[in-house]
């Protein structure tokens, strides 16, 4: 067997492409491989798909291939032009690589399946190339299949945001809660996301009228953007987001006594977590605190704490009672920042009780934060919001690529 056959049979080339000849550099750490096709050979339009057609010309073309051990592969091709009667000069596709591209199918296959294991600025480091000539090959493979993605049975969805750059810019993403998969992610953290998630959602088969529950967090832009792009959806306020505004409130107090008690500096945690969670030395510190000082504010927050979250083991039947005698204590606490979070609690009452009936699973929302978290971790370094978006949708999307094995 000639070594060009070999390279031919690995490449799973087809006639009229062949390989021509083989360069190796050992020097240069580098294989070029030739590929050609025989004079009289014929094409198919990449337009129109007409059949038999001679080339005219030729351009040279370079690709980066998988590496043949540890030397850079490179296939070089002339690549006809044809004149095609009805749509004129064009440049054919070759069956290795998509056009325009500078990599061939397989070394692209290797970047899509190195993303979703690692930072893109490792892998570029890793094959020696440049991350802005990989995010464009991410780009282009997440545009595609996010183009063939049906959203038609979507029902219920979570939105929520994530910041970007250090807290400066936001990405709000948009989760099909059944899927559980991101749907959508896009720039900003104001209403308009929520009109242009519509339009996505409409783009990839979805109908807005069967979207029947929302869960989100208590921003207003959120809940107006539902509001009006969603008008048969039910508000969902989730737990988390509930919490943190009823745990913020804890932290105020305890802030604000600490200028009396200074045994409460760094006890913020104590106050914050739940009592199985806490370690041994945590449950002393809180035992001390509460024993010797009796009228302790901070702990009576926290006790306010502790009943808010009995809520949500509540039977549904029994949770409005629940919470409206919850209310009723939170508001006659005399903590002032208790009693703010009562109120925000109040102007969002229905959300926070439909809870009951969506059950929408805290955990889905928990699961997709960690998602973002590892979608971060692998743009790490991105220069551009839409890296961070598109890495969202490597990771979270469920896309299915058509790419070579
Ligand atoms: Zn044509």
């Amino acid at each position: 067997m000639r070594d060009t056959d070999l390279l031919e049979m690995a490449l799973g080339l087809t006639p009229p492409w062949q390989v021509s000849s083989s360069d190796f550099d050992p020097k240069q750490r580098r294989l070029d491989i030739k590929i050609d096709f025989p004079r009289g050979s014929t094409f198919t339009c990449p337009e129109c798909g007409e059949d038999n057609v001679k080339a005219y010309d030729t351009e040279e073309k370079t690709w980066r291939h998988l590496n043949f051990f540890q030397h850079e592969t490179y296939l070089v091709a002339r690549v006809p032009r044809i004149q095609c009667d009805k749509c004129g000069i064009r440049l054919i596709d070759v069956p290795w690589a998509r056009s325009g591209s500078g990599f061939s199918l397989f070394f692209e296959a290797m970047i899509m399946t190195l993303a979703k294991a690692m930072p893109v600025k490792t892998i570029a480091a890793f094959v020696n190339e440049h991350d802005t000539r990989l995010w464009r090959v991410l780009h282009h493979y997440v545009d595609k299949a996010r183009n063939n993605s049906d959203y038609s049975e979507v029902r219920e969805v979570g939105v929520d945001e994530t910041s970007s750059k250090r807290g400066h810019k936001y990405v709000s993403l948009f989760v099909d809660l059944k899927g559980p998969r991101v749907l959508f992610a896009t720039e900003g953290k104001d209403a308009s996301t929520v009109e242009r998630f519509k339009q996505d959602l409409t783009d990839h088969k979805g109908n807005p009228e069967n979207i029947k529950e929302v869960c989100c967090d208590m921003s207003p832009a959120f809940i107006s953007g539902v509001e009006n792009q969603f008008p048969k959806a039910r508000l969902t306020f989730d737990k988390f987001h509930i919490m943190k505004i009823i745990n913020e409130a804890v932290d105020e107090v305890r802030r604000q006594e600490q200028k009396d008690c200074p045994e409460l500096a760094r006890t913020r945690y104590i106050w914050l977590k739940n009592p199985k969670n806490l370690k041994l030395t945590q449950v002393g510190i809180l035992k001390e605190l509460t024993v010797k000082k009796l009228n302790l504010k901070t702990s009576r927050a926290y006790h306010i704490r502790l009943n808010f979250q009995e809520l949500f083991t509540q039977a549904p039947e029994m949770a409005e009672a629940y919470l409206k005698k919850w209310y009723f204590w939170a508001t006659h606490s005399r903590l002032e920042p208790i009693k703010q979070a009562a109120y925000t609690i109040k102007r969002h009452w229905d959300g926070v009780l439909r809870w009951f009936h969506s059950n929408i699973n805290n955990g889905i929302l928990e699961g997709i934060n960690s998602l973002i978290q590892a979608a971060k971790a692998k743009a790490r370094g991105y220069r551009t919001s839409r890296n961070l978006i598109t890495m969202i949708y490597l990771i979270g999307g469920k896309l299915a690529f058509s790419l070579p094995t």
